[in-house]
C-alpha cells in the first residue's frame, strides 16, 4: 500500500500515545494568500479522525502559528521580542480552533487547551486534565506554545509529549523535505535521507531538522521525534499508525 492510499493500515510500529506537532504554515493555501486553506484543513482532520478510530490512538496536537504571525518577524522590524512572540502565541490558537471545527466535524470529540488563559474560547492547559481527556477518545489540541516568549511551538510540542507521557513526537514539516537528510536537500540533490538517526548524529552533524532546544530537550528525556512531510495526503495517516515513513530519531 502506497503512502497516498486509503484502506486500512498496515502498522508497524503501533503507537498508543503521540503528540503531533502541526505547523501552521501547513494549514495556509499555496495557491492563494488565505492564511488557512479550509480544503487543506479538512483533509488533516479527517486522516487524524481516521487513524483514531481505526487504531485507537491517542493524540495531542501541538499547533504553530507561522501562518498567522512569528514573532521574529515583529522583532526584526524592531518590535519588543516578548509582545511579538505573545502574538505569535495567540496566531496558534486561531489555528487550533480551525482544526478543532475540522476534527469535530469529521466526527471526533476534540479539546482545545491553551497555554495562555482565556476561559470563554478554551479550558486551561492542565497536564492531569488532558491525559484525561486523550483516556476518554478526545483529540486534545494544545495552543498558545507554553504561554511564554522566546520559544517556537517545536519546544512546547517536546515538552507537552514528555509531560502527557507520549510515546513519541511526530513531527510533520511543510517544506516539501520528508525526512533527517545528509544535507540540505535542496542545496545538495544527491543527499540521503535517513531512515533512522541517532539524537547525537543530528547534533554533531548540526543537521537542522527542528529547534535545537526541542532536539536536546528529546534527546535528554529520550523522547524519540519521527520527522515525516505533513504535506503529502496520507502521511498524517502512516505516520499515526506507526508505518516506517520520514526518519525517527532516537
Ligand atoms: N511562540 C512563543 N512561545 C511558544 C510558542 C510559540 O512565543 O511557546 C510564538 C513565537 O513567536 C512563534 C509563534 O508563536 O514564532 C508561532 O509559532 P511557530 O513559529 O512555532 O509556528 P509554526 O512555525 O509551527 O507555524
Amino acid at each position: 500500500m502506497g503512502p497516498a492510499s486509503g484502506g486500512t493500515l498496515e502498522v508497524s510500529r503501533p503507537w498508543s500515545r503521540v503528540v503531533l506537532k502541526m505547523s501552521g504554515e501547513a494549514l495556509a493555501s499555496s495557491a492563494s494568500d488565505e492564511t488557512l486553506d479550509a480544503a487543506v484543513v479538512r483533509r488533516m482532520a479527517s486522516e487524524i479522525v481516521d487513524a483514531v478510530g481505526e487504531l485507537g490512538v491517542q493524540v495531542a496536537i501541538v499547533v504553530g502559528g507561522g501562518n498567522i504571525w512569528r514573532g521574529t518577524v515583529g522583532a526584526g522590524e524592531g518590535m519588543d521580542r516578548a509582545t511579538s512572540d505573545t502574538m505569535g502565541m495567540l496566531a496558534t490558537v486561531i489555528n487550533a480552533l480551525a482544526l478543532q471545527d475540522a476534527i469535530e466535524r469529521a466526527g471526533l470529540p476534540t479539546r482545545v487547551l491553551t497555554a495562555i488563559q482565556m476561559a470563554q474560547v478554551a479550558e486551561p492547559y492542565i497536564r492531569r486534565r488532558a491525559i484525561r481527556h486523550l483516556e476518554k477518545g478526545r483529540v486534545v489540541i494544545l495552543a498558545a506554545g507554553m504561554g511564554s516568549p522566546y520559544f517556537t511551538t517545536d519546544t512546547p510540542a517536546a515538552l507537552r509529549a514528555a509531560e502527557i507521557e507520549a510515546e513519541v513526537l511526530l513531527k510533520g514539516t511543510h517544506s516539501g523535505v520528508d525526512g533527517v537528510y545528509s544535507a540540505d536537500p535542496k542545496v545538495h540533490p544527491e543527499a540521503d535521507r535517513f531512515s533512522e538517526i541517532t539524537f547525537g548524529e543530528v547534533l554533531v552533524r548540526d543537521l537542522r531538522v527542528m529547534d535545537l532546544t526541542a532536539i536536546t530537550f528529546c534527546k535528554d528525556n529520550k523522547l524519540p521525534i519521527l520527522v515525516f512531510d505533513l504535506m503529502t495526503p496520507g502521511n498524517i495517516r502512516h505516520a499515526l499508525a506507526g508505518r516506517e515513513i520520514g526518519t525517527l530519531i532516537t
